[in-house]
């Protein structure tokens, strides 16, 4: 069995990255700027947007971090949308999820230009990729590709098992992996909390995606021997030991599951720090983009 590190993989592309603009200095006078939104003190979505703005300073880009009360209105927040869609200085907007249950999600979502959509959410990036045309991939779905890629996995005929079809995780995968390119060209089965017998279709699959939100879901015994197990789940569960009173675990047994895997991504330290990747990476061609437009 081999951990797929995604903290090493992560590494190796913001360094990458870093590189990327600093050696075009024609096309990138300026460092590519990321604007982060964010609503009230969530303390997951706190920790994910500390984590993005610090990976941004890691590698040069610049970012910016608006944040407004749980109160926020719905206006105020597409008037913000607004004015950072057309401020020549911002590559790419991230508003980071979810937000309070009085704000429209898929209204926010659809206010940020699909050229500044990093995060990939938008209708449009969407369509782009289920047509299969170039646009932002969802951070999560391109992070997984990115570690796979970084271990040179080849997953040409493979049967992929996605457990989980939210739109920001096990839809894109599914899409993803079965496209004609690299790493792709599974044989996808989509499954969601209406599937029967999914441990049949699990004992199956050659790599497994788990993206349903439950600790531990996945054992050892629905597992086939020399499987390839990505575990995007991010769980908080209480654990007195700990300072902070939680510890987070995958939507994977690990100590059933692994043993049976050719390779296995660890929670924390698998799909988290990739989808940072992911963002930085959908940041940098953003700005690209836009320097290469203006
Ligand atoms: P959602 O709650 O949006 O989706 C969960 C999916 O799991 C749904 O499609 C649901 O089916 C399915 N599901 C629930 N129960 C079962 C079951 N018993 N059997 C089969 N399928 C089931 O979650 P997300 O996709 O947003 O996130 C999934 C996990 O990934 C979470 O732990 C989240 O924290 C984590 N995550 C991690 C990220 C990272 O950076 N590593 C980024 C984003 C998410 P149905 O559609 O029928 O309800």
């Amino acid at each position: 069995m081999e951990l797929l590190d995604g903290r090493i993989a992560s590494q190796a592309i913001q360094q990458q990255l870093a590189e990327a603009w600093r050696s075009q200095p024609d096309l990138f006078n300026r460092p590519p700027h990321l604007a982060c939104v964010l609503v009230g003190h969530h303390p997951p979505s706190e920790t994910y947007v500390a984590s993005k703005i610090k990976a941004c300073t890691a590698i040069g880009f610049q970012s910016s971090l608006l944040r407004f009360p749980e109160t926020v209105t719905q206006a105020q927040l597409l008037d913000t949308l607004h004015q950072l869609n057309a401020d020549e200085d911002v590559d790419g907007i991230l508003v980071q999820l979810p937000l309070p249950k009085h704000i429209d999600e898929q209204a926010i979502i659809e206010a940020i230009h699909p050229d500044k959509d990093v995060d990939g959410f938008h209708p449009v990036n969407m369509g782009r990729l289920a047509n299969g045309l170039p646009g932002f991939v969802p951070a999560t779905p391109y992070g997984i590709l990115l570690l796979l890629g970084h271990y040179q996995i080849s997953t040409r005929g493979m049967h992929a098992v996605v457990i989980g079809r939210s739109h920001i995780v096990g839809t894109p995968v599914s899409l993803l992996l079965s496209r004609n390119r690299e790493p792709g060209n599974c044989t996808v089965t989509l499954c969601h909390s209406q599937t029967r017998n999914l441990s049949q279709f699990t004992r199956e699959a050659d790599l497994i995606v788990a993206a349903i939100g439950k600790p531990g879901f996945l054992k050892g015994d629905m597992v086939k021997q020399g499987a390839i197990v990505v575990d995007v789940g991010i769980n908080r569960i209480p654990d007195a030991g700990k300072k902070s009173g939680f510890r987070l675990v995958g939507d994977v047994d690990f100590a059933s599951v692994a043993p049976r895997c050719a390779y296995i991504t660890p929670v924390p330290g698998g799909v988290g720090p990739m989808t940072i990747a992911a963002l930085l990476k959908n940041t940098y061609e953003a700005a690209r983009l836009h320097r290469q437009r203006s």
